[in-house]
């Protein structure tokens, strides 16, 4: 393992894994959409995956490939899909992997907009249990034939609460369960979703990782920890020789280039830049947080206060094992009876 620290590893990140053009520290935005071949082969080669190369920009292009090296290497997993926005890499990639009739355990509590999603998928025929991921019994209890994938947020948003990512972890490891950790409230250095057993982790670059509010972008990493030849929903066409990439490879075409929700190069070239500071800001922004929550959990019109780092939160002894570093920078609060939201603000 590496003795630099985690800003050193992100601020060399792009030169060392990208090789940027003309000696750069950083690679260029490439806004080509279509890329020349020399000969037909060349073409046919690439079509059939043979050599790799980039076709035609809504599956693979230069900066998102250099960005997708960066968030691998962070979250230190196999490989990387980057996408248009978060929610774009959850629907994408769960559209990619899951059918009707497949049964899904899900967090009762996560982010709106992928909770609404989730009720997509019921319309879709997909069988889903809304469970309590704080309790692994809850969990495991719920499993049936059919389940193929357990999904919760590390720390939810915005009712933080908090995962049991080690009994989850063990018990899809256990019923060969594909193991979905969205990780957007606790990006690394706070929290490795691979050290947890995750399968696949998502982020929204949206956040911490772009964290500027100038560029949308979503990633999905394959931790390399799954087995994929033990997941009955890759396609034959998708099987490619190493087994290790059949998820990558399923969710880049039916994922990535069927629904097409590619990530812009320029925001690429955006979240690269502010992923170099993303460590300083996280730990700034954890201790903010807690500043703030200790304040608010002793202000008279509050009548409770959610962040993990308060010793009063329900899974604060889970939170400080799965986050040392820090307890991540969203909290919520529940005003006292009778109190106006909008005078409070
Ligand atoms: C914001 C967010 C998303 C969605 O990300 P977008 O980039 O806004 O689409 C997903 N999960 C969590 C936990 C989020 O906070």
């Amino acid at each position: 393992m590496s003795k630099e620290g985690f800003t050193t590893q992100r601020v060399h990140a792009d030169r060392r894994l990208n090789s940027p053009e003309h000696g750069g520290v950083h690679s260029s935005t490439s806004n080509s959409v279509l890329f020349e071949f020399k000969d037909a082969q060349g073409i046919i080669d690439a079509f059939q995956g043979k050599k790799a190369a980039h076709v035609y920009s809504r599956s693979s292009s230069p900066s998102v490939a250099a960005l997708q090296n960066m968030v691998t290497d962070m979250e230190q997993g196999l490989a990387s899909l980057c996408f248009a926005t978060g929610m774009s890499a959850i629907s994408s990639a769960l559209l990619a992997l899951v059918k009707s009739g497949d049964h899904l355990i899900v967090s009762q509590y996560l982010f709106g907009n992928t909770r609404s999603f989730f009720s997509s998928l019921l319309d879709l025929g997909i069988e889903i249990d809304f469970v309590d991921v704080s309790n692994i019994d809850d969990v495991a209890n719920t499993r049936r034939d059919n389940t193929v994938a357990v999904y919760t947020e590390t720390v939810a948003n915005p009712v933080t609460q908090v995962a049991d990512l080690s009994g989850i972890g063990e018990f899809c490891e256990k019923h060969d369960l594909l193991f979905m950790v969205d990780n957007t409230m606790t990006p690394p250095p706070l929290l490795i979703a691979k050290s947890w057993k995750a399968s696949l982790v998502f982020t929204s670059l949206t956040k911490y990782v772009g964290g500027h509010g100038n560029a949308l972008g979503g990633a999905v990493i394959d931790t390399g920890l799954f087995d994929w030849t033990r997941f009955a929903n890759i396609k034959p066409a998708y099987q490619v020789a190493d087994t290790a990439q059949w998820g990558i490879t399923q969710i880049k075409k039916r994922g990535l280039r069927d629904l097409g929700g590619t990530l812009s190069p320029e925001a690429a070239s955006q979240i690269s830049i502010g992923m170099e500071t993303m460590g300083l800001r996280m730990a700034k922004a954890c201790e903010n947080a807690l500043s703030l929550a200790s304040f608010l959990d002793n202000h008279d019109k509050i009548k409770h206060v959610y962040y993990p780092g308060l010793k009063a939160h329900p899974q604060h002894t889970v939170a400080s094992q799965q986050m040392p570093k820090g307890y991540g920078a969203i909290l919520s609060i529940e005003l006292v009876n009778g109190a106006d939201p909008v005078a409070f603000y």
